[in-house]
Parts: C-alpha cells; structure tokens; sequence
C-alpha cells in the first residue's frame, strides 16, 4: 500500500488506463469551506475554491485520452457551476457521496431509499439545530444536500455522532469527519457503489480506472480499481503522493498521466 507514484509505470498507464475519478476537495482544490448559517436557516454563505487555470488545461487535454470522473461528498448544483470550465463530453459527476450521477446529459439517483430513511434524516437535522442553537460558535451550518446531511462544524464533536446514534437504533447510518464537519448518509450507498455502477456504464474493468481521494469518505473508493491517495495519514492506497503545503495531488497526478498519454514519456 501508499507505493510512490513514480511505480505506476508509464506504459501500463497507456495501455490498461481508460478512466480517472477525481475526488474535489483537498485533491483538485484546498480544503477549507468557508460557510455560516443563520439560526432560522434563512441566510446561508458558502466561499469555497476554484480550479487552477492550468488544471483546466491539463483536464481537457487528459479527458481526450481517458473518461474523466469526479466524486465528491458535494451537492451535484455546486459540481456543475463548479466544474463548467470542462464539461460536458467524456466527464460524469458524482455527487453526494456516491448518490447522484450526472452522466450524457442525465441526473441519476443511484440509490433509492424510503420515506423512513428521509424521517430519519430530518429528525437528525432538526436535533442538529438545536445543537446550533446552543453552540453557534462551534456549529456553521448545513450545507444545501438532497439526501445526506452535511454540517460544518469548528472542530470535532461528539454531540454530533450522539445524535446520530440516538436516531439511528438499527446502525445503518455513517457519520464521517471530513476535516470541516461530518457527513452523515445511508452505509448503504458511498463513493465505491457509485463506482461500480458507472464502470458498468463504460463497459471497463474497476483495473481500468484510478482513484483518488484524501479523506475518510473516499476510503471505498480507493480501495476500487487503482487508488492514489493524496493523504496517506488519513486514508490509504494502493499507491500514494505524499501531502505538502501548497501542492494538490490531484495535479501532482493530472500532470503524470499527461507525461505518460500526451509526451509517450517511457520508464
Ligand atoms: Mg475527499
């Protein structure tokens, strides 16, 4: 596990690579969301980063080579506007944790779930407000999902995995840190199962398409077709760019996927 990227040879690239997910925050942009709620829910601010120009560059000219995908724990609204720079032809977006799919032109629920799931994830919200209202400071906000919660928090709280587990007796729920607050969502359905349903799509092999990720939530997901982790101390992979101040792995990556598909660089 966590193999240095420089082992992942060129010409096996070339010859066996027919895909590329892409996790967004802390691997093709920082991490650090910035985001604060009001009380009633009324008002809502979300700052958060952009793509570098030169990795726009350097996704158009990959998704000529290979099929392009990006998977993050975000809500498919932000993906789209996020992500406009290189869409639409040869790239899917994967939202929510593996829920939602936007592939040719179609948004796609991958997984259903019944009104008992959805009551559950309101009563959790409704105790997570409360929660809010008593700690502001420590408490943002939600960010805006269809069927996870995600709430932004200062710091680690385990007021939050309390209320989870109070309203979920059967254990069916997981309740990640994502380094800016917690995911919350259905065991059932993560990044991985979005995977599988989008390689049967394409027609390829899980061996066919490299994965990347740097958090708890992409733990699955690297462990399906090729992973890279782009921060070996939180989660591992079958190879590994070590984390540094002011660098992205995800560009770090884009880039040694060009030397082996555009410049044909050899070992
Ligand atoms: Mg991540």
């Amino acid at each position: 596990m966590n193999k240095p990227l420089e082992k992942l040879g060129y010409s096996f690239i070339r010859e066996n690579i027919k895909a590329v997910t892409f996790d967004i925050d802390g691997v093709i942009v920082p991490t650090g969301t910035f985001l604060r709620e009001n009380i009633d829910g009324t008002e809502l601010t979300i700052k958060t980063y952009k793509l570098s120009a030169e990795m726009v560059s350097m996704l158009k000219e990959l998704k000529k080579y290979v099929w392009i995908n990006f998977s993050s724990g975000r809500a498919l609204l932000y993906l789209q506007n996020m992500l406009g720079d290189i869409l639409w032809d040869r790239v899917t977006l994967t939202a929510e944790n593996g829920n939602f799919i936007l592939m040719n032109g179609k948004v796609e629920q991958i997984a259903e779930y019944d009104q008992k799931y959805f009551q559950k994830i309101t009563d959790i919200r409704q105790d997570l407000k409360r929660l809010k209202e008593e700690k502001p400071d420590s408490v943002y906000g939600f960010e805006p999902k269809h069927v996870i919660i995600t709430i932004h928090t200062a710091k680690k709280m385990s007021e939050i995995e309390e209320i989870v587990k109070k309203h979920d007796k059967k254990r069916e729920l997981y309740c990640l840190w994502t380094s800016e607050g917690y995911d919350i969502g259905h065991m059932k359905t993560n990044k991985r199962t979005a995977l599988l349903y989008l390689t049967g799509k394409l027609e390829i092999k899980p061996e066919q398409m490299i994965t990347t990720g740097n958090n708890l939530n992409d733990k699955e997901m690297l462990g399906f077709g090729i992973g890279v982790s782009v921060d070996p101390e939180q989660v591992s992979g079958e190879y590994a760019i070590p984390k540094k101040k002011g660098e992205l792995g995800g560009e770090i990556l884009a880039k040694y996927l060009l030397e082996a598909f555009v410049t044909q660089r050899t070992e």
